[in-house]
C-alpha cells in the first residue's frame, strides 16, 4: 500500500528526523493506520497487513509501530487492561472507550480547554505528554 504523496512528504520528514530509513514496511504499516483511524491494536495491523504484505512478521509490525511512535506520526493510546492501540490524529484530543462496542472515539480538545488542563499543574511540574481517556458507553 503506497502514501498519498502528502503523506510522504510527511512521513519521510518525521522519520528522517529522528535517523530512521522510510522503510516500504513502515510506510505500509502507517498507510494501514491512516485508511482505517479506528485505534487498531498491533494484533489487528498484523492481521491488516498481511492482506497485502504476506511476508510481514509481527515482529516487524512491532518494529515499525515503534518508528513511527518514535517520529511522531501515531501515539500510542493505552486503557486500562487493554492491548495497546494506536492513532495517527496528531491533534489534541482525548480519547473515549465505549465499554460496549469496544471503540474508541477521538474526542476533540480546544486549545482554550488544553491550555486550561495543563494550567492546572503547579508550577514546579512540567508535563511532556498528556493522556486523556473517558470510559462508558456511546449512544
Ligand atoms: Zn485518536
Amino acid at each position: 500500500m503506497k502514501l498519498s504523496s502528502k503523506y510522504k512528504y510527511l512521513f519521510e520528514e518525521a522519520l528522517e528526523k529522528c535517523s530512521l530509513r522510510p522503510t516500504k514496511q513502515r510506510e505500509h504499516i502507517f498507510s494501514l493506520i491512516l485508511q482505517k483511524k479506528d485505534h487498531p491494536t498491533a494484533d489487528e495491523i498484523f492481521k491488516r497487513s498481511r492482506a497485502s504484505m504476506p511476508s510481514i512478521s509481527l515482529a516487524t509490525v512491532y518494529n515499525c509501530l515503534e518508528s513511527l511512535v518514535e517520529s511522531g506520526l501515531i501515539r500510542q493510546v493505552n486503557f486500562e487492561r487493554e492491548s495497546t492501540r494506536y492513532c495517527p490524529n496528531l491533534k489534541p484530543h482525548a480519547h473515549f472507550l465505549c465499554k460496549k462496542s469496544g471503540e474508541v472515539y477521538d474526542i476533540e480538545l480546544s486549545k482554550p480547554l488544553l491550555d486550561q488542563i495543563t494550567n492546572a499543574l503547579p508550577s514546579e511540574f512540567i508535563a511532556e505528554h498528556i493522556e486523556i481517556n473517558f470510559n462508558g458507553l456511546k449512544n
